[in-house]
């Protein structure tokens, strides 16, 4: 059987040779990574000009390729990753409208004039700058969003004008494959984009110290965030790391929706999610009713199999963090937390599970769960509320619910975060926004403009005119 081809970068003696997955686990190994992006470090050099209209037609085209191929790759995205069907075919969508967004930015990669007249050093010189690509970007992604996340760093890449070298999560490559051939099919050239599937600590990290990279763009635990710098070294880094998101729940708030709007938010993709509701502060009159709503929304999700369309929460990624979920929860059990609903893990499984009186020291509280786990805290003052949302070494997106629209505006200005959902949760986004955040929430942002905007930089011309 032939193997799959799995990256077509162009080797540096400019002979057009794809890389092969070689014998063994299928993983690429630390010398092909080396190839790969030498390949693409040529091409990005001395290859054929890659024009912006080109750029654009090629990603518009991409985004309506995997429109076409929609159920191919909603089936492999359920199939590799821990998603349903369900929730595999809003991803397709939206990485659709990812490249749509990437494609109409090509009109946008202007510079500016200068004003150079502005000093007495200036006169008699006019000149602009433009936004030039950075040259190699090193694309590294995690498995939660396997199809959108790569294309939210090589939609930006490519229209920009770079060439990109991307590595995948380890349980998810054949996503990230079938991305790489909807982009070659609709026009990208060969030599500037280039897969290796591989493992962090092997391909990963032979792509983050390879000195031809000139930008890494990673998204990822902040572990490995923080590993990846310190490899690195004084390369640029664009990094989307993790979350630990709180909603505040006013007491004039709709109980329903916003009941509603934190189950979704808390327990879609079993909780692996960065934008997962993770921590809820309620007005104290309400909360009793508020945690009843929630707990009874919560017991009323189907959990079971990701191929069945009815189908609300799948399985963890593995049974290994199914079980460090649990080992968290029995935590917080432990130190005198209330399990209402879930609590229990079968196999990679674990059942959608709210808590209250949860300490606020104990990990579920502190550290990014990844799990289909949210806790619910009364708190009697706004004041409070705030301050406990900002207790976090995190700060990605939080929610407001309430029908006061200047103590919404209030709190949204008093909340550390990189985004403030009011009347919703944490857990929105539309692919166009400035995403990320604060502290160990990431260094930079995504989002297509603000992807584009990091992996470009400004080069000057100017001109002295003769004197007369
Ligand atoms: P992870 O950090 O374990 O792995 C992410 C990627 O890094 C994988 O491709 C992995 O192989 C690679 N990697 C691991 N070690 C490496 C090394 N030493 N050098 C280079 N690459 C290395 O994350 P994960 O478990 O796949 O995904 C979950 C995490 O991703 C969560 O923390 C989540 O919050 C975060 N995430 C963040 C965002 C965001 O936009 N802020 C979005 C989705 C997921």
């Amino acid at each position: 059987m032939t193997p799959p081809t799995v990256a077509r970068s162009r080797p540096p003696d400019g002979a057009s040779r794809p890389c092969r997955l070689p014998p063994g686990d299928g993983f690429i190994a630390g010398r092909q990574v080396a190839e790969a992006v030498a390949g693409v470090a040529a091409a990005f050099a001395t290859g054929s000009p890659w024009r912006a209209w080109q750029r654009r037609e090629a990603l518009g085209q991409a985004a309506t390729l995997v429109l076409q191929r929609a159920d191919q790759l909603t089936e492999l995205i359920s199939a590799e990753s821990s998603k349903t069907v369900r929730e595999a075919r809003a991803e397709v969508h939206r990485c659709a409208e990812t490249l749509r967004l990437s494609a109409a930015e090509a009109a946008h990669l202007g510079g500016q004039t200068l004003p150079f007249d502005d000093t007495p050093r200036g006169t008699g010189r006019f000149g602009w700058s433009t936004r030039e690509p950075v040259g190699v970007v090193a694309a590294i992604t995690p498995f939660n969003d396997p199809l959108n996340l790569i294309a939210h760093k090589l939609g930006p890449a490519l229209v920009a004008g770079n060439g990109v070298v991307l590595k995948p999560a380890e349980a998810t490559p054949l996503t990230a494959l079938a991305l790489v051939e909807v982009l070659l099919d609709a026009g990208v050239p060969a030599d500037r984009v280039a897969a290796v599937p591989g493992r962090g600590a092997e391909a990963g990290r032979a792509l983050v110290s390879n000195p031809l990279v000139d930008l890494i763009s990673f998204t990822g635990g902040f572990r490995t965030g923080d590993e990846i710098a310190r490899t690195a070294g004084a390369t640029r880094l664009l990094m989307e790391l993790g979350g630990n998101c709180p909603v505040i729940v006013c007491a004039d708030a709709s109980r329903r929706d916003t009941a509603e709007a934190v189950v979704a938010g808390a327990f879609g993709v079993a909780g692996q999610n960065c934008l997962s509701v993770q921590r809820v502060y309620v007005h104290a009159s309400r909360a009793e009713e508020f945690t009843a709503e929630v707990v009874a929304r919560t017991r009323a999700l189907v959990v079971g199999s990701k191929a069945d369309p009815g189908t609300d929460v799948g399985p963890l990624i593995n049974e290994g963090e199914a079980t460090r979920v649990e080992r968290w929860v029995d935590e917080a059990r432990h130190h005198g937390a209330t399990v209402h609903t879930g609590g229990r893990r079968d196999c990679a499984y674990y059942l959608p599970t709210v808590l209250t009186d949860v300490p606020p020291d104990i990990r579920v509280m502190t550290e990014e769960v990844f799990g289909p786990v949210v806790s619910i805290e009364p708190f009697e003052d706004i004041d409070h509320a705030v301050r406990r949302a900002n207790d976090t070494a995190y700060g990605l997106q939080a929610g407001v619910f309430t029908r006061d629209i200047d103590a919404a505006l209030d709190i949204a200005a008093r909340l550390r975060v990189g985004a403030v959902m009011i009347n919703d949760t944490s857990d929105f986004r539309i692919d166009a926004m400035p995403f990320g955040g604060p502290k160990r929430s990431g260094i930079g942002r995504e989002g297509v403009r603000c992807a584009i905007e990091a992996m470009t930089e400004p080069k000057v011309v100017a001109v002295r005119r003769a004197a007369a």
